[in-house]
């Protein structure tokens, strides 16, 4: 099998480009402010695998189905991109989070995407694995390519403050996130989030207490 992953990350979002096995690959696809960018790079994805709805992550869809790929996104979170929703749970945690939640309830009166249709494609021979991930939303999913994990909003990658991975600012339910992260920690190799940089799995299996701690602390 062979592979390359480009990153490509915008001020709300990361989204990964991947040459694997000679078709094009996209991993999520950054707001729909991302769609020059996308022109500027003329890349014709054959597939777009989402990790979960949210607005950041889903803005290019439509515009990447017109030039023929296909789009996996897991059935659950298609029911807001149906109804062309933007899901924000709720935020009852520290002052920080409520300010952001705030902040994004007023921006979502602004944020529109272009509902699209999802496809059913057949993985067989692709080289890539799908895992269900719940927790931050219902149908967040997890993708891997060797021992490469495509996360999403599962948990976000270090910063230059907290040098370990976190858990997002918004957990849908924290039960079916406890469940997805024990399952994190079994795993080696790398993890690519959709905010912040990259980490290996040293790095996750260390951080288990803080995460616990983080996710312990949340509404
Ligand atoms: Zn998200």
């Amino acid at each position: 099998m062979s592979f390359k992953i480009k990153r490509v990350s915008s001020f709300y979002s990361i989204f990964y480009i991947i040459k694997l096995n000679n078709k094009i690959i996209f991993i999520d696809s950054g707001t729909p402010s991302e769609k020059r960018r996308i022109e500027k790079l003329n890349i014709k994805p054959d597939y777009v695998f989402i990790t979960h709805g949210h607005w950041d992550h889903i803005g290019c869809v439509s515009y990447l189905k017109k030039s023929g790929a296909k789009v996996f996104i897991h059935e659950k979170d298609y029911e807001f991109v149906k109804k062309g929703i933007i899901d924000l749970p709720p935020s009852k945690g520290s002052l920080y989070s409520n300010f952001v939640y705030f902040l994004l309830k007023f921006l979502k009166n602004f944020a529109r995407f272009e509902k699209f249709d999802k496809d059913a494609i057949e993985l067989h021979n692709l080289g890539l694995k799908i895992f269900e991930t719940p927790g931050h939303t219902p149908g967040s999913c997890t993708f891997k390519i060797g021992n490469n994990y495509f996360i999403g909003d599962t948990l976000i990658g270090p910063n230059p403050f907290i040098k370990r991975p976190r858990i997002s600012l918004f957990v849908r339910n924290k039960k079916e996130l406890k469940k997805t992260l024990d399952f994190l920690f079994e795993l080696d190799g790398r993890f690519y989030p959709g905010h912040g940089p990259s980490f290996t799995s040293e790095l996750l299996k260390k951080s288990k207490d803080f995460i616990w701690r983080e996710l312990k602390e949340k509404n």
